[in-house]
């Protein structure tokens, strides 16, 4: 086995994917995720999310490209990259029937796990998910977050170093969000890279650190979220002018000015800031502003345009 401490949690390269229908799900996805992050991996519905992470697990097959996860290559050595990683889909997929203990038991009997072993680790990732006191109940009488949970619960039974979960929230009420993040977290602090696919960017804002956005099978975006976050946090205007420009453009404090052409300015400030300290400067340079409009910014338009489609299938 080619296991590789250094190697990044997930190394994807020039991914491709077109299904049997012609549909290019992914069209040359690259990203790097390191180990101990929180990732999210930020799209609309039909971006191609759940094809890169059903690639990443094994569950897919890709077109081209390449998939390591801690440098175990994914069709190369399927089965020890499989052990790295523990899946949390998007549906409930146990048995409602069964007691959450036996869930959890059964699942990692399936992995090898001794039974011995296996009832200790339950306790454990019963505990963290708070389902210890419903560990002997009925799974189909937990509420909703609860079997969410369960479901966490259940994949981290193997020791996962990278626990995916595929929309874990998706059309779920926000005070069960929450309890799920909590559980995410303190699963994160404990040493397992996490990566999240969600439709919500207020989620990947309370939870991740770095994250991708996908549309239309490509990466659009991708890095920290601070940096992500600070870009759609400007705003940006085109101002005509009337006459020439002086000489030197006013500096104007935390925003940033220049000149695209030899009557229009460009402008990119902090939303919060006031306009008319611009003017002010505009005005001591002697700067006639004939016109002004915003400049349209590229992640802002991306989420205008995720929450359209998502406003139009609700
Ligand atoms: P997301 O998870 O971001 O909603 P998907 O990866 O499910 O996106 O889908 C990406 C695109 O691939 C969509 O156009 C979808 O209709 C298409 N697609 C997904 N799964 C299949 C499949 N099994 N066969 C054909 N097309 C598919």
């Amino acid at each position: 086995m080619t296991q590789n401490n250094a190697a990044p949690a997930l190394r994807v390269r020039d991914l491709r994917k077109t299904y049997d229908n012609g549909v290019q799900a992914l069209q040359g996805v690259s990203l790097d995720v390191t180990p101990g992050d929180f990732f999210a991996l930020l799209g609309p519905n039909g971006a191609g999310k759940s094809t890169l992470i059903g690639i990443v697990s094994s569950l897919v097959n890709k077109s081209a490209g390449s998939v390591e996860v801690f440098g175990i290559d994914v069709t190369r050595e399927r089965s020890a990259a499989m052990r790295q990683i523990g899946l949390v889909p998007q549906e409930f997929n146990f048995n409602m029937f069964e007691k959450p203990l036996d869930i959890c038991v059964n699942y990692a009997g399936f992995y090898g796990l001794p039974r011995a072993q296996a009832l200790a680790r339950a306790e454990v990732v019963l505990k963290e998910a708070q389902l210890w006191d419903k560990a002997d109940k009925v799974s189909r009488s937990l509420s909703g977050g609860m079997k969410r949970r369960l479901m966490i619960a259940r994949a981290m039974m193997t020791r996962p170093k990278l626990l995916i979960l595929d929309e874990p929230t998706a059309g779920v009420d926000i005070e069960i969000r929450r309890g799920m993040w909590t559980t995410l977290q303190q699963i994160n602090a404990a040493g397992t890279t996490i990566i999240l696919t969600t439709h919500y960017l207020e989620e990947a804002e309370s939870l991740c650190r770095n994250l991708a956005i996908i549309d239309h099978g490509r990466i659009v975006e991708q890095g920290p979220m601070k940096t992500l976050l600070a870009k759609l946090d400007v705003e940006g205007f085109l101002f005509d002018i009337e006459g020439e420009l002086p000489a030197v453009l006013p500096q104007i404090e935390g925003a940033s000015l220049r000149a695209s052409d030899a009557h229009t300015l460009e402008l990119d400030m902090p939303r919060a800031m006031d306009l008319n300290r611009v003017f002010a400067a505009f005005e001591t340079t002697g700067i006639r502003v004939r016109s002004m409009r915003t400049k349209s910014n590229r992640l802002e338009e991306l989420f205008v345009r995720m929450t359209a489609r998502e406003g139009a299938s609700a």
